[in-house]
């Protein structure tokens, strides 16, 4: 129903009362906290948190690499990997065109999300975001779907003005908004994600990350008051790491006569939090029959630690084959991928998309699972079970 669901989104000012009139038997609230390694929860306060990993089942496991937001995020949105959902990067290029998009409109989306999956047993749900492009790629089937970058001004009057997107402010503003939707008894199923951009800025024993996710904890911690039979996930899409030099592959290829399109996983809108340098990399050939000369080459590079051609890639990540180019190239820990000036240089920031920020904790709290057949931020979607409510 697209016409409807575009009347839905304009109307804005009227989300909640479209709503229908329904109580929720169970709450339900899933939580992304974008950037958010084990480093960050290790060196920050957060008795909210520490206290449901004593009393629930955690443990720190694995997110799916790329290691960026949309990749991980599409994945626990829809409890599958990208060989399925089809969201492979921040970014998609398209050799036949020549042309690069973001991976921002819920046409890539190639599963069901989690909302749908809700919808379709009688449950309520909703999607609030800080960062707006989550919304539009991931928010189908939510009967409410707010972002802290682009509210509606019903929102505005609920939960505040519009934060500054480059400050912690974001996620409270959408922390404060799943509370609110959480206490409406129409709601089962509230998925909150935040943004990164405290991660990019500062490292885990810094005193504004220190502050940051205090804050968020103590948010947490008032949702979970508010609601003592809440079942709680809560896992990370990625980490985040120093890099300290930066590679442009294209640039590499093309000393040695090889022509290809390098497109960097991380690159999007918001260049603030990491000048579009990843550390992993999609590698276009101008000529198929020079993939294995190529790959041969990338892995010769100092700061590249792994390279695969694409159907290796596909199988070994579980990535979508035809939304990958020709070679993965993987990053050691401190370097970035991108484009570049000059071949190589020296840089100082924090990014991500290697398998060394693959590692996220992984928390559910307030309900019983088969805990060690989890593994995968996805899994803490992937094996809900979805009772009529009826
Ligand atoms: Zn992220």
């Amino acid at each position: 129903m697209p016409g409807a669901r575009r009347l839905f989104l304009l109307s804005a000012a009227s989300l909640l009362t479209r709503v229908p009139a329904r109580t929720a038997r169970r709450k339900r609230l899933i939580v992304l906290v974008d950037g958010f390694g084990p480093d960050y929860l290790a060196k920050s306060e957060m008795p909210n948190l520490k206290r449901m990993a004593a009393a629930g089942s955690f443990k720190t496991g694995q997110g799916v690499i790329p290691s960026v937001t949309n990749v991980n995020n599409a994945s626990l949105v829809t409890g599958s990997f990208p060989a399925e959902h089809g969201i492979t990067s921040n970014f998609f290029y398209d050799p036949r065109s020549g042309q690069s998009v973001q991976m921002e409109s819920a046409a890539f989306l190639l599963r069901p999300t989690v909302f749908e999956r809700a919808a379709a047993v009688g449950i309520t749900s909703a999607l609030v975001t800080a960062k707006d492009k989550v919304r539009t790629l991931l928010s189908r089937g939510a009967a409410v779907a707010v972002s802290a970058e682009n509210p509606p001004r019903e929102w505005i009057e609920r939960v505040g003005p519009r934060p500054d997107m480059y400050s912690a402010a974001a996620n409270y503003w959408a922390l404060r908004a799943a509370r609110r939707l959480l206490r409406d008894p129409r709601f089962g199923l509230v998925y909150l994600s935040t943004t990164d951009y405290m991660m990019h800025t500062y490292a885990p024993e810094e005193a504004p990350s220190l502050e940051h996710l205090h804050t968020l904890d103590r948010l947490l911690g008032e949702i979970v008051d508010d609601q003592p039979d809440l079942e709680l996930y809560l896992t990370a899409d990625h980490g985040m790491n120093a890099k300290t030099e930066a590679v442009d592959l294209a640039r590499a290829l093309a000393a040695q006569g090889l022509a290809a399109e390098a497109a960097p996983i991380i690159r999007d809108k918001h260049v603030v939090h990491h000048q579009n340098l990843g550390g992993a990399c999609y590698v276009y050939l101008r000529r198929r029959d020079e993939a294995a000369k190529a790959r041969d080459l990338l892995r010769s590079l100092a700061g590249v630690e792994e390279v695969y051609d694409n159907q290796e890639a596909a199988r070994r990540f579980r990535l979508r084959a035809d939304r990958i180019g020709d070679l993965l190239a993987l990053g050691a820990k401190h370097t970035a991928f991108g484009a570049l000036p000059a071949e190589r240089e020296t840089v100082r920031i924090r990014s991500h998309g290697s398998k060394h920020e693959a590692a996220v904790p992984m928390l559910v709290y307030g309900r019983k699972v088969d805990w060690p057949r989890y593994a995968w931020n996805l899994d803490l979607t992937r094996y809900l079970d979805w009772e009529a409510q009826a």
